[in-house]
């Protein structure tokens, strides 16, 4: 995957800087979007850049920001010429009771994982269209297909909103541009990180792999989803759940 560049929303940290890296190991030019921790965005791209020996770039962006969006992709289209992969994986989650919610956090789990996603895949997806080729991968999760807990409800709302929105761009960007869906089950990572050992380990009883996935396990995912072994694959949505069942 020479001379082939991806933006991975969310890319510092998670499953977002380990498909990152795969991409680097491919020698894939990457850039790591990161919102918050510019430390961490700025040590991966220094990692990369010289493990890797590709072109990294870290960029701040809050994709639920359009202006913030359209500058990103204006930025992308100057540094590196076009673009060809984009992962919509940057994401948030918040739980509580769901009585509890206040608005302000209801919105802003949609603002992200939802608007985030159609802000990405609209401003990038319009170079795309122009260069006539491209890919985009979305991380929704299962929590979009199966009701675990009332205590997420406003994630699980906006990661079914991202199962329509890849249904839907991949309407409007055939036959040019594909877009799939990944929908991982538990993985660890630092969303998790709040879960007790004892919550950790009745979730196991619920995944007939009887682990959570390894972040490398989603990426690798996202990495052929994105190669040409997936040429043929478009609009499609693929559990990554090591077989979670709705107990
Ligand atoms: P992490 O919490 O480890 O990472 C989240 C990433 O999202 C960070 O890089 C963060 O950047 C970025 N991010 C948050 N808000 C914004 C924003 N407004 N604009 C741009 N970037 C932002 O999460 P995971 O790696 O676990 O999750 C990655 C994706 O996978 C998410 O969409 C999540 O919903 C999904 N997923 C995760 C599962 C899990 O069990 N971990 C299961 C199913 C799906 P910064 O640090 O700079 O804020």
């Amino acid at each position: 995957m020479k001379n082939i560049v991806a933006l991975v929303t969310g890319g510092n940290r998670g499953i977002g800087a380990k498909c990152i890296e795969e991409f680097a190991k491919l020698g894939v030019n990457v850039i790591i979007n990161y919102c918050h921790h510019e430390e961490e965005a700025r040590d991966l791209e220094k990692y990369i850049k010289e493990t890797y020996k590709v072109k990294a770039l870290a960029i701040k962006c809050d994709v639920s920001n359009s202006d913030e969006v359209e500058k990103m992709a204006n930025t992308i289209v100057d540094m590196f010429g076009g673009i060809d992969i984009l992962v919509n994986n940057a994401g948030i989650s918040r739980d509580s009771l769901l009585l509890d919610k206040s608005i302000k956090d209801f919105k802003r789990i949609l603002d992200v994982n939802l608007i985030g996603t159609y802000l990405c895949s609209k401003y990038i997806g319009k170079i795309m269209l122009e260069q006539k080729q491209g890919k985009i991968i979305n991380i929704s999760s299962t929590n979009a297909i199966d009701t675990f807990y009332p205590e997420s409800c406003d994630y699980d709302a906006s990661k079914a909103g991202v199962l329509s929105l890849t249904h839907n761009f991949a309407r409007e960007f055939a036959p040019f541009v594909s877009v799939n869906c990944i929908c991982p089950g538990w993985v660890k990572t630092g969303m998790n990180k709040e879960l007790s050992l004892e919550q950790i380990n009745e979730e196991k009883k619920k995944i007939l792999l009887g682990r959570f996935a390894e972040p490398e396990e989603i990426a690798k995912v996202v990495i052929f989803l994105a190669s040409s072994k997936a040429s043929y694959i478009n609009d499609s949505v693929i559990r990554v759940d090591g077989g979670k069942y709705n107990g």
